[in-house]
C-alpha cells in the first residue's frame, strides 16, 4: 500500500488514573504505549481516542478515516454508547480491521461482530503463559519462534465463547494447566478481525518486543483491501445488465 495505513488506538483509560499501580506501569495509558511503538514503524499513521473524549472519541469523521482500530476496553465497557459501537462494526463490515485486545472480548463492537456471548473464564495469579505459535505461516505470526513466554499474565481460559475462527494462531498454556486460543482471526463482511489474549493492565506485556511485533503484523494484517461504503444496503436492482426475455405464462 502506497498511503500509510491509518491506525487509531482507542482505549477507555480508566484504570491507568484510578490505580496507582497501573498508572506505575503505564503512566500516560495503554493507549499511548501502543502508539509509542506503532508510531516507530514508518508504514503507519497513528493517533489515539478515548472513552472520555466526545462521541467516546469517535465520531463519524475518525472512523471514515481510520483504516485500523485497536481496542482495549474493561470496566467501562458499558460508557461506550450504543450508536458509536454501531458505528464501528458497520466500519468493519464496510472493510475497516479491528484488533480487540485482552479485556475487549467483552467490549461491545467485538460482541457484535461476533454475535456470540464472548465469555471465558480468568484468574489473576501471577501466572507464566507460554503462547504456542500455532500457524506459523500466517502473516500475523511473521517473525515469530515456535513459542515465547510471558513471566507474568493473567489468565484466561477456555471455553472461549466465539465462533470457530477462520485462524486460529496463537494457543496459551497457562501455569495453573489452562488453555485458550489467544490469535483469533476472522473475516466480517469486507473487513478482518482480529482477538489478541494478552495485556492485562497491571502487568508491562504491551512492552514485549514480541506482543509489540504480533500487535504491528495484526495491524498490516487487518488493513483494508478494499472499503465498501453502503455495505449495508440491500438496493432493488431494477437496471438488469442484459435484455431479459418476456417468458410466455409470465405475470408480466
Ligand atoms: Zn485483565
Amino acid at each position: 500500500m502506497a498511503n500509510k495505513i491509518r491506525v487509531t488506538v482507542w482505549n477507555e483509560f480508566v484504570h491507568e488514573r484510578e490505580d496507582e499501580a497501573v498508572k506505575k506501569v503505564y503512566p500516560r495509558g495503554i493507549h499511548e504505549a501502543i502508539a509509542d511503538f506503532l508510531g516507530k514503524d514508518g508504514s503507519l499513521s497513528v493517533r489515539t481516542a478515548t472513552l472520555d473524549q466526545a462521541e467516546n472519541g469517535l465520531p463519524p469523521e475518525v472512523l471514515d478515516s481510520t483504516d485500523v482500530m485497536i481496542w482495549w476496553g474493561h470496566m467501562a465497557h458499558d460508557r461506550v454508547s450504543d450508536e458509536v459501537a454501531g458505528r464501528v462494526q458497520a466500519r468493519v463490515l464496510e472493510g475497516m480491521g479491528f484488533i480487540a485486545l485482552h479485556s475487549a472480548h467483552f467490549c461491545k463492537p467485538f460482541k457484535r461482530l461476533m454475535g456470540t456471548n464472548c465469555s471465558l473464564v480468568w484468574r489473576e495469579a501471577d501466572e507464566r503463559e507460554r503462547l504456542w505459535v500455532i500457524e506459523r505461516g500466517h502473516p500475523i505470526a511473521a517473525g515469530l519462534g515456535e513459542h515465547f513466554e510471558l513471566p507474568m499474565e493473567e489468565m484466561y481460559g477456555e471455553r472461549f465463547d466465539v465462533p470457530a475462527p477462520d485462524a486460529t494462531v496463537f494457543i496459551s498454556w497457562f501455569e495453573g494447566g489452562n488453555v485458550f486460543r489467544s490469535g483469533c482471526a476472522w473475516e466480517r463482511g469486507a473487513g478482518r478481525v482480529f482477538y489478541f489474549r494478552p495485556g492485562h493492565e497491571s502487568y508491562p506485556t504491551y512492552y514485549d518486543a514480541n506482543v509489540q511485533r504480533i500487535i504491528a503484523n495484526a495491524v498490516a494484517w487487518a488493513a483494508p483491501r478494499v472499503m465498501l461504503p453502503g455495505a449495508a444496503g440491500c438496493p432493488n436492482e431494477l437496471v438488469a445488465l442484459e435484455r431479459i426475455e418476456a417468458k410466455l405464462g409470465a405475470k408480466r
